[in-house]
């Protein structure tokens, strides 16, 4: 095309109004009384949205393909197509009591990028890609990220199919009944460079004021049960010194767990969200409390060393308590470090654009995480009110929602080439 040759590609911006128009469009799917949205993977309301988003790719002129867990590609030629897609993407299930924003925009965003290429008549080098994910929340159907995960191949096909929500309706049922199970082999898909965009879902942009954060990577997760026994006795006549007390000893675990994250700063989080107490009645010595603990860090050996500290105090506390417990590791994932070309490409958008920019880390999961691992990948954050999300209340300025997008149009049409 000519026309490209007469645009400053540097000073080109995606169209807010449309974005935002698009966004608030998809929301009604599923709109919530308290302005959120309940659009759970593979219901009816899954399926309108989907065909909602579909749409208009077709009518920004996109070419789609459906895989077998029902991911969603829609694609946009480059000049050669024999090169991988540089790709962008995200989901559109929510939670329960989802926001508009959450996984939405980064689906969006990657519309906008190829409506605002299609205004301006710029063709790139490789194709541009944007992708949806079945089940990226994990609340109808566990795993959570099922179809990057599928297609990343950390589980199987089968057992994503297998899946089943609390009526016993499996994934697969479900992905016939809406009529999205496609042909493609999920994976069977080359990428060339993957970027996701998606609101923080934490207060740190926001508390320092920032619009960009350039995400380094996503936290190193390990999931523990922790259970102490000690010994069931009346409150009243058991003297304090000759108790086997297991909340006793629990608690100060608990604090241990709320310690370790604080002494390996700046990522480290603890967490205990879930406490059972064994016969939990008001004049009984609890004789066994299970607990949950949820650690995270930056790196796997940061979060393992948070974890051998955890361990190392509940067994001292115990030995001297004269109580027993046992901690077990119920899940694990790895901290992924995204690529440095993805994140340096992200944070030469975002000054070349003149946001305020900030290295970020992201807490949760996301879809980019599966990506990582075949090919390079790379996130942008924007804040997000309060840093509130998977709450109807969930929020974002129109101005961030804009700046992220053109981050994105910038990095993608770097690793895409003009
Ligand atoms: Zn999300």
């Amino acid at each position: 095309m000519t026309t490209a040759t007469t645009i400053d590609i540097s000073q080109i911006r995606i169209n807010s109004d449309r974005l935002w128009d698009s966004l608030m469009q998809l929301a009604k799917i599923g709109a919530t009384p308290k302005g959120g949205v309940c659009r759970l993977t593979l219901t009816d309301l899954d399926k309108q949205g989907r065909d909602l988003v579909l749409g208009w790719a077709r009518d920004a002129g996109m070419t789609i393909t459906i895989d077998k867990i029902g991911n969603g590609f829609m694609r946009r030629a480059g000049r050669n197509n024999s090169l991988p897609p540089i790709m962008t993407g995200s989901h559109i299930d929510t939670q329960p009591t989802g926001g508009k924003f959450d996984g939405n925009y980064g689906v969006l965003a990657g519309i906008e990028v190829v409506r605002t290429l299609n205004d301006l008549g710029i063709e790139t080098e490789a194709p541009i890609e944007v992708a949806f994910w079945t089940n990226e929340e994990g609340s109808r159907f566990v795993p959570v990220m099922m179809g990057s995960g599928v297609f990343a191949k950390a589980f199987t096909l089968e057992h994503a199919y297998a899946a089943t929500d609390t009526t016993g309706v499996s994934v697969k049922e479900e992905l016939q009944r809406i009529g999205y199970i496609g042909t493609q082999e999920p994976g069977d898909h080359p990428i060339g460079a993957y970027f996701e965009t998606h609101i923080e879902q934490g207060p740190v942009l926001e508390d320092n004021d920032v619009t960009i954060g350039v995400v380094q990577g996503v936290l190193g997760i390990r999931w523990f049960d922790c259970t102490v026994t000690g010994m069931e006795a009346h409150a009243g006549p058991t003297p304090m010194g000759l108790r086997k007390d297991a909340m006793q000893v629990s608690a100060r675990i608990m604090q241990e767990v709320v310690a370790a994250a604080l002494r390996h700063a700046p990522h480290g989080r603890g967490t205990v969200g879930m406490v059972q107490v064994f016969p939990n009645s008001r004049n009984v010595i609890p004789g066994r409390v299970k607990f949950s603990i949820d650690l995270r860090n930056s790196t796997d050996a940061l979060v393992d060393q948070m974890a051998d500290e955890v361990k190392a105090f509940a067994a001292k506390v115990a030995r001297e308590a004269g109580l027993e417990v046992k901690i077990e590791l119920v899940s694990s994932y790895s901290a992924i470090g995204f690529h440095k070309d993805c994140i340096d490409a992200v944070a030469r958008a975002a000054a070349k654009l003149g946001y305020s920019n900030m290295p970020a880390v992201s807490g949760a999961g996301h879809d980019a995480v599966y990506m990582a691992k075949l090919a390079p990948s790379g996130m942008i954050f924007i804040p997000c009110k309060d840093g509130i999300s998977h709450n109807e209340i969930e929020d974002a300025k129109q101005e961030h929602i804009t700046a992220g997008c053109n981050v994105l149009l910038h990095a993608m049409l770097e690793r895409a080439g003009t």
